[in-house]
């Protein structure tokens, strides 16, 4: 029965995520860390920062631009021209 296999593998996912729970504070200690050290970008169009590992750069008139999406480059792109 698929529904039965369904059923199993939510139970399964609640499960984990509740192990997880478990050992959250830990976790989210060591991501708080992690993120302080992360440098953030601003994106010239939308105007969020963003992680700069996250972020697509693009040279636009030989300036480089972080953006959070290609559709934010393109819209930048179409502005400054
Ligand atoms: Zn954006």
């Amino acid at each position: 029965m698929i529904i039965r296999l369904i059923i199993y593998l939510v139970l399964i996912y609640f499960a984990i995520k509740l192990i997880r729970g478990i050992f959250s504070p830990l976790q989210t200690k060591n991501k708080e860390a992690a993120d302080e050290t992360e440098e953030m970008v601003k994106d010239p169009e939308c105007g969020i920062y963003i992680p700069e590992k996250d972020a697509l750069v693009k040279k636009i008139k030989g300036e480089r631009y972080s953006f959070c999406s290609d559709e934010c480059y393109k819209k930048y792109k179409e502005k400054v021209r």
